[in-house]
């Protein structure tokens, strides 16, 4: 029996994996389940699953969490720290589906086990690219992507040398405002910007979708996954959402993966990997979908892409303080304190005022340095709202 782990579960990826788990529960021995707010859907899950432990993000939420579980033999436990510990738990394939920077300590502690880690978790290469692959080199640990556009990028290049390759190109849906007049921008609700027009994912990745500063974290986590130049990585509109990622050879080739907006296919892959699985997604019918469209991005439209050019060059905590600005602008918009086009505005601001600040992007990549950079890069996101009240 394998051995697995879901960090985030109740959540959209974290659902998706335990769907996958459910068709054939008696190949899977369910170490950990963790969640945050949704206590009633994390108790159900683990008590179906027979989980060990299961962790609510929220320390206040313990006593909930444990009446929810009486009876049913699995621990409980509560708080960030305790989240870590759950991923010192011996496991073989751990899922990181926490939305955020919080799934980094998670992620580095179940690293240094040396799991099989699928990442969905984006956030965790961004703020940390070099220490994440250190880690995982160092204890002999795999990471797997589950992102739709790097798990095709990696089934695009199994089998293939990383000299050939020339570039890679991810696709944008271009979310819910890809045709609205730029002019209506400014004026965006979140109500709008929570609806995607074809991907059924978590509020926070849908409202990034929208705004691309998803694309803009997956153009970084490209970046540092497959470790090539920001300039061999280009971002293209495709609003049918088929074709997830493309890697160009030096032959001229383009080796494009394809697959119905489910992601169901890049969990699965990651789970069966290096094996592929019958998975319950749709087939493709490239026929009955008649057209596949693709454009340029309008950076006018995207800051989001043009500040996430400017990270990649700048490496060092920049990851770290992008990830955490775009964090805390998107908290600001969602309690409707600032309108959707200030959250680039903001991030803008607080990577300038890093860039300003002497030595503070090159401190060296370790844990520590890097939860002290999202702390005040959140504080002086907060500044910039602040400012722009007054
Ligand atoms: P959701 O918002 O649907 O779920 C997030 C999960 O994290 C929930 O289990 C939530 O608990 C938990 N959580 C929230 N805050 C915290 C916290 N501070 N500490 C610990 N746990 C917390 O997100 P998604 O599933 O959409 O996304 C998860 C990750 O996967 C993100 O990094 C996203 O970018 C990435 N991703 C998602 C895709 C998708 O299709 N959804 C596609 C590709 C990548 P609760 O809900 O109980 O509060």
């Amino acid at each position: 029996m394998r051995r697995v782990s879901i960090f985030g579960a109740t959540g959209s990826i974290g659902q998706n994996t335990i769907d996958l788990i459910d068709r054939n529960p008696s190949a899977y021995d369910v170490v950990a389940l963790t969640g945050g707010a949704n206590i009633e859907k994390l108790a159900a899950d683990a008590r179906r699953l027979n989980a060990d432990l299961a962790v609510t993000a929220h320390e206040d939420r313990l006593e909930d969490l444990r009446d929810a579980l009486s009876g049913s033999g699995v621990e409980v436990a509560a708080g960030q720290a305790a989240l870590t510990e759950a991923a010192a738990r011996p496991a073989d394939w751990v899922m990181s589906a926490i939305v955020g920077a919080a799934g980094l300590p998670p992620g580095i502690e179940a690293l240094k086990q040396g799991v099989t880690l699928a990442l969905a978790n984006k956030e965790t290469l961004v703020c940390a690219g070099a220490l994440v692959l250190d880690t995982a080199r160092a204890h002999n640990a795999r990471l797997l992507p589950v992102d739709s556009e790097h798990s095709a990028v990696f089934q695009a290049l199994a089998g293939e040398d990383m000299s050939a390759v020339e570039r890679i190109i991810i696709t944008a849906s271009g979310g819910a405002f890809r045709d609205w007049p730029l002019s209506d921008l400014a004026s965006a609700t979140v109500e709008q910007a929570s609806s995607h027009p074809n991907w059924n994912m978590g509020q926070r990745i849908t409202i990034d979708s929208a705004s691309m500063f998803n694309k803009a974290l997956e153009l970084i986590e490209t970046k540092e996954f497959f470790d090539v130049d920001p300039g061999q990585i280009e971002v293209l509109v495709h609003p049918e959402s088929i074709v997830h990622a493309l890697v160009g050879f030096n032959d001229g080739g383009v080796m494009a993966h394809m697959g119905a907006p489910d992601m169901r296919h890049a969990i699965g892959y990651a789970l069966h990997w290096p094996d592929r699985r019958d998975l319950p997604v749709e087939r493709l019918n490239l026929a009955k979908l008649g057209q596949l469209r693709f454009q340029e991005p309008d950076e006018a439209r995207y800051p989001a892409l043009r500040l996430a050019r400017h990270v990649m060059e700048r490496g060092g905590q920049s990851g770290a303080v992008f990830n955490a600005a775009k964090e805390r602008a998107l908290d600001h918009f969602i309690a409707r304190r600032v309108g959707f086009l200030q959250m680039a505005d903001i991030v803008e601001t607080v990577l300038n005022r890093f860039d300003a600040a002497d030595g503070l992007l090159d401190a060296p990549l370790t844990l520590d340095n890097i939860l002290q950079t999202d702390h005040l890069a959140r504080k002086w996101a907060d500044d910039a709202v602040i400012q722009r009240a007054g």
